[in-house]
């Protein structure tokens, strides 16, 4: 009887083994039933039961990016009820081509607490940056294969084939990528309403720009979305997460949620279904520049259309006036778009508009965006989401300054201010000096005298 259970218990691990073969990606375990390491450790982060993650995963409403060759991923996720994320950009272009600049800015984004970096380089070597940084990440790494099929195939535009833009999705899913932006949304329907309707700027996403002039040389329709079917047979292989992206996005307030963008989020709503029924996890990627009244209503036009899946924004950028400061624009808008709806903000630096960003620029733009993903945070009252910020809020009052540098979301920039303008009496700053509100307070509530030119 006993050697009969036996029997029966290793047929049925058997079993189980064959049938879990066909698993591969989180979305597949999910559905069956199983939880991951990848969704035990977002629960652990997200402080979660790890089933309501994997329910999540199942739906598709949490994403979990995590290819199955990035052994260095610390995973995260992407999605309803988990802490908003944030990506930075970087990579090496074309006029500005040294290596050693965009490592420094991984450094930067690694130590600033970055979930995700995109690596857009487009021009030399690619390959052997985008292993490395795979190599090395904990954060989840993210590319745009359009961007990269101009210098990895270096071909004409007009020469490049459907087959070889396949060949590129192909690499990078098996370098180790686990989110890919693929502009599949933006098919000959769309192009007609932007043609019908007409806008301020045009089409200002890099890859929806370079698809449409493919398009227009070849007078064939958009090759992510002709071999759509493909593609999310080479993402699924791969566990890579497809990141439907919005070639159509406002460049301008004045184009903000014309017909253009709400025909390709239409497109991108029955491209997200696609995915999710061949087992593939899905971000959709929005706007762009948007006017603050319109974010909220964008935020659950996008959750309708596409059934729930995250939502990864860049901005919204609320105005179009401020080159040099439009990490302030984006933060307004992110802050606003991640408090009713968005998962996941991609930031925006000093230089938008106007160059490549340097070191600098990239700390500047991460810290304004994790600000805002943090105010937002805070206002849908996540659990826990407050504690940094009561923590903080305790040193100040005790005037502990090393406290607060360590609890700073840049304390490498808090202490310089800090050390830059050294006080005259201990326990104050050179805001107030002598008037230190919390040091007077301190002392009355110590039931000590006040005695503002001795102190
Ligand atoms: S001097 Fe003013 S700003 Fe500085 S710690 Fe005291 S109360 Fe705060």
């Amino acid at each position: 009887m006993a050697q009969t259970h036996a029997s029966n218990q290793q047929s049925q691990t058997q079993l189980r083994n064959e049938s879990e073969k066909h698993l591969v990606t989180q979305i597949d375990f999910a559905r069956a039933g199983i939880v991951t390491e990848q969704m035990k450790h977002v629960a652990q982060h997200e402080n979660l039961d790890p089933d309501v993650i994997r329910q999540g995963v199942a739906t598709g409403q949490i994403a979990i990016p995590a290819n199955i060759h990035h052994s260095s991923l610390v995973p995260v996720g992407v999605g309803d009820g988990l802490t908003t994320k944030v990506n930075v950009n970087l990579g090496i272009s074309g006029d500005m081509a040294d290596a050693d600049v965009e490592w420094q800015k991984v450094e930067v984004a690694l130590e600033l607490g970055a979930h995700a970096i995109m690596d857009l380089s487009n021009s030399g070597k690619t390959q052997a940056f985008r292993r490395e940084l795979i190599e090395c990440s904990p954060a989840m790494i993210g590319t745009v294969p359009m961007y990269d099929a101009i210098g990895y195939l270096e071909k004409a535009l007009i020469a490049i084939t459907p087959e070889d833009y396949l060949e590129v999705v192909r690499t990078h899913a098996k370098d180790g990528v686990d989110f890919v932006t693929i502009h599949a949304g933006m098919n000959r329907r769309v192009l007609e309403s932007f043609r019908e309707t007409g806008r301020l700027t045009n089409i200002v996403s890099r890859g929806g720009s370079l698809i449409f002039a493919w398009m227009e040389a070849t007078g064939r329709e958009n090759p992510f979305y002709e071999f759509y079917d493909e593609i999310l047979e080479i993402l699924h292989e791969h566990d890579v997460t497809i990141s439907l992206g919005d070639a159509m996005r406002p460049g301008s307030t004045y184009d903000a949620s014309d017909a253009s963008q709400i025909a390709e989020l239409i497109e991108i709503g029955k491209l997200t279904k696609r995915a999710w029924d061949k087992g593939v996890q899905v971000m959709v990627e929005g706007p762009g520049h948007m006017a603050l009244d319109e974010i909220e209503a964008n935020m659950k036009m996008e959750k309708l259309l596409c059934h729930g899946a995250p939502f990864y924004v860049l901005g919204p950028l609320v105005a179009d006036i401020a080159p040099g400061y439009d990490h302030i624009t984006a933060a307004i808008g992110g802050a606003l778009a991640a408090s009713s709806g968005a998962n996941f903000l991609c930031y925006v630096t000093p230089a938008e508009h106007l160059r490549l960003p340097d070191v600098n620029d990239v700390r500047e733009g991460l810290v304004a965006t994790l600000i805002a993903a943090h105010a937002a945070d805070i206002a849908r009252g996540l659990p826990g989401a407050r504690e940094r910020d009561n923590r903080m809020s305790d040193a100040r009052r005790r005037v502990a300054w090393d406290e607060m540098f360590d609890l700073a979301l840049d304390p490498v920039k808090a202490r310089t201010y800090f050390d830059s303008a050294p006080p005259a009496h201990d326990g104050t700053c050179t805001m107030c000096g002598k008037m230190c509100a919390m040091r007077t307070v301190n002392t009355i509530m110590d039931g000590l005298a006040i005695d503002l030119d001795t102190q």
